[in-house]
């Protein structure tokens, strides 16, 4: 991404405000449909996005966005450092080393899976000063974190295994620079829509069994294709990525 990326045309802001919108719509629908008096949060998922599609939905009001990598997260950061109440989450898989990267610029992260992560986010965040109009679920200068939960047990993916999830969350209450929100969980990426459901009942089943809504306000959960099976599900929190922003262009390095 180039520092000084030129702003959006015309017509690609105009696509973006159309899809925004359509987006929005359907949130809607999908809470009346659940009679949901308070919607979920609508994280915008502008991983490999230029900085200046997130400045074009910033100024359509848009102040939530997901970041899957640090070294992406911290590039737009910078450049999009005077909209003042920009609120970068990281939703992607966060190695430790990474964690002094991010810390100065992330308002949440939702991929909290192991012990030494906690610990680390923990350390790097102590003493960080956050500007209230920056803070993320509630005003309060600790970084709100998520433990994410491998729903479907895939080895291979993110996210804690359940049956480490009490420890994970005990560890999280006596920490002092985060503070534990809720889950997070990603379904398969090839389940079918529907089939996305199961996982989210499962998670908010976790959640029930380790406190409820009482310790963990939040589930993050639905994306593009099934954000309105999870809001069913009793989801808080919507990470949609393409149906914002349109198609990713391909990631250099991905295989
Ligand atoms: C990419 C990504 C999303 C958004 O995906 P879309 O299908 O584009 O909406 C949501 N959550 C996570 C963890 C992601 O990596």
């Amino acid at each position: 991404m180039a520092p000084s990326a030129p702003a959006l045309t015309d017509s690609e802001r105009q696509a973006l405000a159309g899809r925004l919108h359509e987006v929005q719509a359907r949130l809607e629908a999908a809470c009346s449909d659940a009679s949901l008096a308070q919607p979920p949060l609508l994280l915008a998922v502008s991983k490999g996005q230029p900085a200046a599609a997130i400045r074009a939905a910033y100024a359509l009001g848009q102040r939530d966005f997901g970041e899957n990598y640090v070294q992406e997260l911290v590039e737009k950061a910078e450049a999009l450092r005077d909209l003042s109440e920009l609120r970068f989450h990281v939703i992607g898989h966060l190695q430790r080393n990474k964690v002094k990267h991010v810390a100065p610029h992330a308002q949440a992260v939702h991929s909290v899976d192991s012990l030494l992560l906690l610990a680390e986010l923990d350390r790097r965040m102590a003493g960080r000063e956050v500007a209230p109009e920056r803070r993320a679920f509630g005003n309060d200068a600790r970084l709100p974190v998520f433990v994410e939960v491998s729903i479907a047990g895939e080895a291979q993916k993110g996210g804690c295994d359940p049956a480490e999830l009490g420890a994970l969350l005990d560890a999280a209450d006596s920490a002092s620079s985060v503070r534990l929100v809720g889950l997070m969980c990603v379904p398969p990426l090839d389940a079918e829509p529907e089939q996305s459901r199961k996982y989210f009942d499962a998670l908010r089943r976790l959640r029930d069994e380790h406190g409820g809504v009482a310790r963990l306000p939040e589930l993050s959960m639905g994306m593009t294709q099934d954000f309105e099976h999870a809001i069913r599900a009793g989801s808080t929190v919507v990470r949609v990525g393409t149906a914002i922003f349109g198609p990713r262009p391909p990631r250099a390095g991905a295989a």
